[in-house]
């Protein structure tokens, strides 16, 4: 992709003004599966693909932005775009109704926008933005939350708006939600803010507060997408959704202080789980293990011992596939294929399930090796072709200065 040089040029020779340059990346989940919307605890690290942005500011209440992946312009005037985008993705609108409603890359920098403006931050004069981006898009990796959350870092350095990092992160989900109609949680947006270089993030999606945990250096997160995606994923995900609802409604009939599974314990299972359907109880115990391996990788990456975090990685593997029953045969094949390789610490599936990425901790001497084997192998048993990337654990928003 563009380097931010490059970027800069491009910029003043789109818009003959020069531009303040910023970039956020994507991020990868270490540990932590479908805990999120219970209150528990997740553990992503930003990665080194990112979306870069250039900005300047307009003063005839445009906005103007151009995607260099997209190859796209588009010119709006920003307050009655955003009145009648908004309006679009009401329950109730014409749009909706007409099944005419569709999303376009220029509803995230948009969006961003929409709830900038939402929380008062000064947007009406309009901006000029150029965007590109390494992160794969549609490939796991929340390209979506890093061109939100460059757009709301350029936006507020271009406007001199102070906010704290939890509040921006929250503010770009709120676009995403409100505005793109995704309903996403805030890990993604959290952990493009808050990433920091050779740490994962540990997130506690109740308080929203978060701790660093370092990643010892000799060690590479390497990514494996299955490039598949079952049909079955979305109606899975509110079945499992469904299901835990259930669970943690059986839990709280005897301990009402269970507002979410974040709160309850295996011993509650052993006491009360018979009263639950099997697969309830097993979804129930995917999500309480897993949040107590959260907790034990993060003590695991303090004391530099990647075997105790392996095996973390490969309970919470298991505990997907066998508890949460959200893996598929592609994935199965990438998880074996990668416990076989020399220099591989863990493995496993990373995102919502049924397809998508798994996540492996390798060795730092051991990527190109590994991802040799593991493109072999995949292709071999699958006939399928994986993307394959390797990335240390990056820092989460900021501006850049040429
Ligand atoms: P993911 O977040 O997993 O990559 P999503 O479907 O949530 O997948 O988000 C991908 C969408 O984000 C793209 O289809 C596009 O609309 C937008 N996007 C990502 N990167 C860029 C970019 N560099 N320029 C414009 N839009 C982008
Ligand atoms: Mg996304």
């Amino acid at each position: 992709m563009q380097t931010p040089a490059e970027l800069a040029a491009l910029h003043f020779a789109s818009y003959n003004v020069p531009g303040q340059l910023y970039s956020a990346p994507g991020r990868v989940n270490l540990i932590g599966e479908h805990t999120d919307y219970c209150d528990g605890f997740v553990m992503p690290a930003a990665i080194d693909f990112s979306t870069l942005i250039a900005i300047s500011p307009r003063t005839d209440g445009h906005l103007v932005a151009n995607s260099v992946n997209f190859n796209q312009r588009v010119d709006y005037p920003l307050d009655p775009y955003l009145e009648h985008r908004f309006a679009e993705r009401q329950p109730n609108s014409p749009a909706r109704r007409d099944g005419t409603l569709t999303t376009h890359w220029s509803d995230y920098p948009a969006g961003v926008l929409w709830a900038l403006r939402e929380a008062g931050v000064p947007i009406e004069n309009g901006f000029s933005l150029t965007i590109v981006g390494d992160v794969p898009l549609g490939a796991g990796l929340s390209s979506s939350a890093s061109v939100e959350v460059a757009t709301a870092f350029a936006v507020l350095g271009a406007t001199s708006y102070d906010m704290p990092l939890n509040k921006i992160a929250i503010l770009c989900r709120r676009a995403e939600n409100a505005f793109v109609g995704a309903n996403v949680g805030i890990m993604d947006q959290f952990v493009s803010c808050c990433g920091a270089q050779d740490h994962a993030v540990m997130i506690d999606c109740r308080s929203l507060e978060y701790t660093l945990a370092p990643i010892p250096p000799d060690v590479r997160i390497v990514i494996c997408n299955s490039m598949v995606k079952h049909s079955v994923a979305g109606g899975e995900y509110n079945t499992r959704r469904a299901e835990i609802e259930e669970g943690t409604a059986i839990l709280r009939a005897h301990r009402p202080e269970i507002k979410a599974l974040r709160d309850a314990t295996v011993q509650d299972l052993a006491l009360w789980g018979h009263e639950m359907k099997p697969n309830v109880l097993r979804r129930c115990r995917h999500v309480i293990t897993e949040d107590d391996r959260v907790l034990a990788a993060v003590e695991a990456f303090r004391a530099s011992d990647l075997t105790r975090f392996g095996e973390l990685m490969h309970q919470a593997q298991a505990s997907f596939r066998d508890d949460f029953e959200a893996s598929c045969p592609e994935i199965d094949i990438l998880i074996d294929l990668a416990n076989k390789q020399p220099g591989c610490f863990g493995a496993r599936l990373t995102g919502g399930g049924f397809g998508g990425c798994t996540v492996n901790l390798v060795a730092a001497t051991h990527p190109a090796a590994f991802t040799q084997a593991m493109r072999a192998g995949y292709l071999a048993a699958t006939g399928i072709t994986a993307d394959i990337y390797t990335s240390r654990a990056s820092a989460g928003a900021h501006a850049i200065t040429l």
